[in-house]
């Protein structure tokens, strides 16, 4: 009798624990993954990450069959699906990793139950965080929804398990399933990459989305970066990131290597460099408590986390307005070079992300939840955890953020950051010439109008 193994936010085959416990059974294996589009609650994909996944999924089918064995690919509500393949291989376990949004978790547990009512052993595993939320709590019991103790926590306890290795060979379910004409060639039927017009040519020359990818980049970040990180990563010219957060968050590679690899490259460092190391860690730690704050506040995405932030009068949206920003003509440079980033490559660097969405919300004074959704749509990394959480930081609504009347002002952050402007001429072609559009708002008026709405959520009425 065969285990099924689940794929979902970890299209990945080293170091997958559900993977490596149903390798353990010495069954064969049926390795499934199910784009999901029914099932309540669950957040439909955005453009760029259905282009992104994809990419990945077909990654992880030729790993798996150079290994042996085969990924099926099914399409529709997953718990039927799930079920059904159960039932027709007469499979013994179903294992898998877990996610941590509300809508997949109750969906999992349903599953679960459902599966060990008939007597298959079903199991979930931790793979994509390396503290699962419920376990880190402050001394009463509950959550953080500070950074710095919450990361104290997380790192004052046993440090992360080592990665699991990558199997040498998966024996594959020799049997033939129901619909099994379906290849990964079919794939393209599922119109997960837009066809007309194709807008995917910038993400595909950005990225190369898959497992071996992911470890090249993390091991040329290592190699080259990871001691002036502290140092370069807030200027985003300087290529110093590891641009690992679509890989991660497509679970393409798992934070325990990362984790791993970063201890092992840090030896031998000292000083400032041994100093970037620890804040490249605190950064994937930032992503750790993303996901802790989304674990105990499921609708992130849609509710501030400060209900004193109801009360923001929200003028209504000027749309014109709103497209000049989603295009990168608002006429301030650093925001429209992020935004050209993004619609160009679907990724934006994270300072950037910050100088552009304080514009949008602060300067434009538009809900932070109509940029969250852009970002949405648009980012190969669009994170159910991550985007939500950076918009509410930006905000001021949100867990450990920026107080609402920190205004950015996009002209001294891209002196700041990009003194030479190369990053900006990167990504604005038109940039010092005619063509290039004139402000989009003045920015004292709009910080002061700003600052007086906030005034409500200071003193709602
Ligand atoms: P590095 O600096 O190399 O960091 C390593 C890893 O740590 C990243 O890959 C990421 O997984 C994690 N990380 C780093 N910074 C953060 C952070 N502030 N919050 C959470 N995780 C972090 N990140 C996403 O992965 N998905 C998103 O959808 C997303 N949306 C964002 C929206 C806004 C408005 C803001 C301000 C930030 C957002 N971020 C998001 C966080 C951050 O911008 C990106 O993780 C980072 O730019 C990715 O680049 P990198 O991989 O080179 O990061």
């Amino acid at each position: 009798r065969p285990a099924i193994v689940w794929f979902r936010d970890d299209l990945r085959i080293a170091d997958h624990p559900a993977l490596h416990a149903a390798l353990e059974l010495g069954q064969p294996i049926v390795a499934v993954y199910v784009l999901d589009e029914q099932s309540s609650g669950v957040r439909p994909l955005g453009g760029a990450a259905r282009w992104w996944l994809h990419q990945s999924l077909r990654s992880l089918a030729a790993s798996i069959e150079a290994l042996g064995a085969r990924l099926t690919l099914r399409r529709g509500a997953a718990g039927p699906i799930i079920a059904s393949i159960a039932q027709e291989t007469h499979a013994s376990a179903v294992f898998w990793n877990r996610r941590y949004g509300l809508a997949e978790r109750t969906l999992d547990t349903a599953i679960k139950s459902d599966l060990r009512a008939s007597g298959v052993d079903a199991r979930s595993f931790a793979g994509s965080l390396l503290f699962e939320p419920w376990t880190i709590q402050t001394g009463q019991g509950g959550s953080y929804s500070v950074f710095t103790p919450f990361w104290r926590a997380c790192t004052a306890g046993a440090p992360p398990r080592a990665p699991h290795p990558e199997p040498r060979s998966i024996s594959g379910w020799e049997g033939v399933l129901d619909a099994d004409s379906f290849s990964s060639d079919d794939l393209d039927t599922w119109g997960l990459e837009p066809s007309s017009p194709d807008w995917a040519g910038g993400l595909r020359a950005a990225w190369a989305p898959g497992e071996a990818s992911a470890h090249a980049l993390l091991d040329a970040f290592l190699a080259e970066s990871l001691p002036r990180y502290g140092s370069d990563r807030d200027q985003p010219a300087q290529n110093a990131t590891s641009r690992l957060s679509p890989h991660l968050r497509w679970g393409e590679i798992s934070p325990y290597q990362v984790w791993s690899a970063t201890q092992e490259a840090q030896r031998g460092l000292t000083g400032p460099a041994l100093a970037s190391a620890a804040r490249f860690l605190t950064e994937v730690g930032w992503r750790e408590f993303a996901y802790h704050v989304l674990f105990n506040a499921p609708d992130l995405a849609t509710r501030n986390l400060r209900s004193a932030f109801d009360a923001f009068p929200w003028p209504p949206l000027d749309r014109e307005a709103l497209t000049a920003w989603q295009q990168g003509r608002t006429g301030f440079a650093l925001v429209d070079a992020g935004m050209r980033e993004l619609w160009r490559t679907g990724s934006m660097h994270n300072r950037v992300r910050m100088v552009t969405a304080s514009f949008l919300i602060k300067n434009m004074l538009v809900d932070w939840r109509v940029g969250e959704r852009w970002f949405w749509d648009t980012l190969v990394d669009a994170d159910a955890a991550s985007n939500p959480f950076g918009w509410q930081w930006v905000a001021g609504s949100g867990a450990d953020a920026a107080p609402y009347f920190r205004i950015f002002n996009p002209d001294l952050q891209a002196a700041k950051f990009d003194p030479h402007q190369q990053y900006i001429r990167e990504n604005i072609p038109e940039f010092g010439t005619d063509a290039y559009p004139a402000p989009l708002v003045d920015l004292g008026e709009t910080r002061r109008a700003a600052l007086a709405a906030y005034e409500r959520v200071k003193n709602p009425s």
